[in-house]
């Protein structure tokens, strides 16, 4: 009879002289065991590759090799309680053997597990392919996978947190439905970033682009986790860091600019046109307010601080296809306290026309931060405000 083989890390647990064994009890693996083989015999050996740490025990048994990621005991902030399992799952990705499983454990909480937040990351974590070992006795509903990448995007979309700094990652779509994760890749925001990204491999039917925000010096995600997703044919990663966004900025007036969108992402939300409320992904584009073009003509400021204008979120607002182009050429204004206004000398159907599918006569008050009414006026200069309608709704 063969025996199921437990090879757990050196390093399991080193924190607060805590050894492996006073977390992996002979009742908890014993109980694992049983869960995964239905034999409840095992031996232990030790594996001392120092790899990250990643609250992760492996299992053989007949051929077959079992991931199992336990959980954190403390729940210091909504990241680190998850902060070791996307390490183990890409630890399972690079496993060879292809008879190989990925589980997930719970040790006893000391605090709640079962927040939005966290039953957002455990339907992640199923997505991505994780069985759940002993949730029925941890949790009170079942987890069920995501079925489609819009699953994911309403979700995500339902537990954003109301402090911003917590939304690290942000999922859109681009004008070529392209899905798009724009994602801090350090920090706890890179296990966020990695497990999304696994979860959406598994549902998306399109190409997907991970754009790597980048802040201070770093802007990568760990090297295993990156070169795993750049594995997928349909994952592509850039990076936007200050040498890519100099490109743009020497080479496009609109500024297709990661770190742009991702700044629109974090003060606005979800793209959104600002004039008529359309949500449709595709279809919206950050719309610079002080256009790029004359950022670049100005002559008193650094291109350093040129660039960080023109990356600005408050530089910005979504704006559907239509509505950029009617702001761009001027036909439409915002005028400097924020209100709409259209271009007097339309003619009657043309102002028919761009009166009936605006319906916002001004800009959302929360929006107009001091910021934001500097890029107006900067704007407006150049505009003669006695050639403007205020849009009657
Ligand atoms: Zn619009």
């Amino acid at each position: 009879m063969p025996i199921a083989s437990f090879i757990i890390k050196n390093n399991f647990q080193r924190r607060n002289d805590i050894h492996y064994e006073d977390i992996l009890t002979s009742e908890i693996l014993e109980d694992v065991c049983f869960r995964i083989t239905g034999q409840r015999e095992y031996s232990v050996t030790f594996d001392s590759t120092d790899y990250n740490k990643g609250r992760l025990a492996k299992l053989e048994y007949r051929g077959e090799i079992s991931y199992i990621s336990f959980s954190e005991f403390e729940i210091r902030s909504r990241n680190s309680f998850f902060q070791s399992f996307p390490t183990a799952l890409v630890k399972y990705h690079e496993e060879e053997n292809p008879n190989k499983r990925i589980f997930f454990y719970f040790l006893p909480p000391d605090g709640n597990i079962e927040t939005n937040y966290f039953r957002f990351m455990y339907r992640l974590m199923k997505t991505a392919g994780t069985e759940f070992l002993n949730d029925r006795e941890f949790l009170n509903s079942r987890i069920l996978p995501f079925s489609s990448v819009e699953d994911i995007i309403l979700n995500k979309n339902n537990i954003r947190d109301r402090n911003r700094s917590n939304n690290s990652t942000f999922l859109t779509k681009d004008e070529y439905s392209n899905l798009e994760i724009f994602g801090k890749t350090y920090g706890a925001n890179k296990y966020e970033t990695t497990l999304l990204c696994l979860a959406i491999a598994k549902v998306a039917t399109t190409n997907i682009i991970l754009y790597e925000i980048q802040e201070g010096n770093l802007r990568q995600l760990p090297r295993p986790a990156r070169e795993l997703l750049n594995s997928f044919n349909r994952i592509r990663i850039i990076t936007s860091d200050l040498t890519l966004e100099r490109e743009e900025f020497e080479k496009n007036d609109s500024l297709r600019s990661p770190s742009f969108i991702y700044n629109l992402l974090e003060k606005l939300g979800d793209k959104k046109c600002c004039l008529c409320g359309c949500e449709i992904p595709q279809l919206i584009q950050g719309a610079h307010i002080w256009p790029v073009a004359n950022i670049k003509r100005t002559n008193n400021i650094s291109r350093q601080e040129k660039i960080q204008h023109a990356l600005d979120g408050d530089n910005g607002i979504w704006l559907c296809n239509n509505h950029h182009k009617l702001f761009d050429i001027d036909l439409i204004m915002i005028d400097n306290e924020g209100g709409i206004k259209y271009k007097s000398d339309l003619r009657e159907i043309d102002e028919d026309y761009v009166c009936d599918f605006t319906n916002h006569n001004r800009i959302n008050t929360q929006f107009l931060t001091p910021n934001f009414l500097q890029y107006l006026e900067r704007r407006n200069n150049f505009i003669n405000p006695d050639l403007y309608t205020p849009l009657d709704l």
